[in-house]
């Protein structure tokens, strides 16, 4: 008699977005092993990942001001905003390989397209934002990002936030289209099934 049966390769401690995505690779890459996941509340995806949460977005740096960093002469490192992006562009690359082996059946239930917009106001904050897309708008993991400082544009793009507020003061923004909501709890719970 084997031993094997009895044998659990591999044990997940919770089953978030994190276990849920190595436990798929995993059973992709050693479709032998036995993985077993202990999870404390009643089912998948209740925690951090679960859409009520988290505010979904798909870090891909297109919006989030902290990944371009200003160094002391006054310049920005973007190699912060291009790795998170590049990493980005793996997760999609494994979610479309889960859809295209019908490991997925219904994408369009965890991840749909959305624009993603940075909006400052301040002398300083303006600059910055300008500074950052100068920055990355040249390279091809940021194209077709825009910029504006005009309130006409940003109500545009931003009618609820610009209702009723002081365009005295400066103000910008920057937008792109190719942004991506992700909803993690459906997808955590759509992995956990595979
Ligand atoms: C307010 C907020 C907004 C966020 N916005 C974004 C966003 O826009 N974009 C983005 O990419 N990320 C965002 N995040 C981060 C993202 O939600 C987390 O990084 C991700 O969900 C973490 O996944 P996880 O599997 O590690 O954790 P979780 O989803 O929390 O899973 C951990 C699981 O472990 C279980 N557990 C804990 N201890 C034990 C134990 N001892 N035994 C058994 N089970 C246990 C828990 O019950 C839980 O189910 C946000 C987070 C927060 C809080």
């Amino acid at each position: 008699m084997s031993n094997r049966q009895n044998t659990t390769d591999v044990i997940l401690i919770g089953a978030g977005i994190m276990s849920a995505t190595l436990g798929t690779l995993l059973k992709e890459l050693t479709p032998d092993w036995k993985i077993k996941v202990f999870e404390k509340l009643s089912n998948a995806g209740e925690e951090s990942s679960n859409e009520w949460n988290n505010a979904g977005t798909g870090h891909a740096a297109l919006c989030e001001l902290n990944y371009t960093v200003e160094k002391s002469d006054g310049s920005l490192d973007i190699s912060k905003a291009i790795k998170v992006n590049e990493q980005f562009q793996l997760s999609r690359q494994f979610w479309s390989y889960l859809v295209n082996n019908n490991l997925i059946n219904n994408p369009e239930e965890f991840i749909m397209p959305l624009p993603h917009m940075s909006y400052v106001r301040g002398e300083e904050n303006v600059k910055f934002l300008k500074k950052r897309h100068d920055a990355l708008s040249n390279n091809p993991l940021f194209k077709g990002m825009e910029y504006s400082e005009d309130p006409e544009t940003l109500k545009e793009w931003l009618p609820l936030m610009m209702k009723g507020r002081n365009v005295k003061e400066p103000i910008a923004a920057t937008k792109i289209d190719s942004g991506t909501d992700v909803n993690f709890g459906a997808l955590t719970r759509m992995l956990s099934t595979i």
